[in-house]
């Protein structure tokens, strides 16, 4: 749950920035490689990332969101900053040993907590062509980097997400990381910034119980 936000879906760009699709062993994509998180992945500054038990490395992944303002389908490039309203700081929380094992993603950014975003401000009240993000584990700076070293600038993002989905109001957009992502253990804190907007601040805490058992496959 967030004070401020209530998204029906949040929408994520991954390997938008070169240099952090190179420290992966990744290239940038031909298009946008988009994949979704759960609105229960949602929380807000001061609550704890959960980390959960017997996943192995959860990453931090600073980067810059922004809140759809008008519902928009088939959005041109040239109107897609209307179809914004806010810009907000995000984090997009990744079990990065479950990402390298699975040929898709809904589980190593999905579970709860792996998504902290701070309090929206207003686009109109930003330079949102010179916005950077900068993430700090414990005090030290770990990522900074501006927007303009997107591969897919945000405008870009917006309109080809409205080619595949409705876009709603409410609806949140991840635009990607830069280089300098890197491993959270319980009792770091995590602070993504964007200077002169905000920052969302969380405590890094072990998920209580024990790692879950491994479905068994229904033999024949
Ligand atoms: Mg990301």
């Amino acid at each position: 749950m967030h004070p401020d936000l209530s998204p029906g879906k949040i929408v994520c760009v991954g390997r938008n920035y070169l240099a952090h699709a190179s420290e992966l062993g990744n290239d940038v994509p031909d298009e946008p490689l988009l994949f979704l998180k759960p609105p229960s992945t949602l929380i807000p500054g001061g609550e704890p990332i959960l980390q959960p038990p017997g996943v192995g490395r959860v990453d931090f992944e600073g980067e810059v969101a922004f809140v759809v303002g008008r519902k928009g389908r088939f959005i041109r490039e040239e109107e897609a900053w209307d179809y914004l309203s806010h810009v907000v700081p995000a984090n997009d929380v990744t079990a990065r040993d479950l990402q390298r094992a699975d040929a898709q993603w809904t589980r190593a950014k999905g579970f709860d907590t792996f998504c902290p975003v701070g309090t929206p401000v207003p686009l109109a009240e930003v330079d949102a062509e010179a916005l950077r993000v900068v993430t700090r584990v414990n005090g030290e700076v770990r990522q900074d980097a501006p927007v303009s070293d997107m591969a897919f600038p945000p405008p870009v993002v917006v309109s080809y997400i409205s080619r595949i989905m409705t876009l709603e109001p409410g609806d949140l957009i991840l635009t990607g990381t830069p280089e300098g992502v890197g491993p959270l253990v319980p009792w770091d804190e995590v602070e993504v910034e964007i200077p002169g907007v905000g920052s969302v601040l969380n405590p890094v805490r072990a998920a209580p119980g024990a790692p879950w058992p491994r479905p068994r496959t229904r033999s024949a």
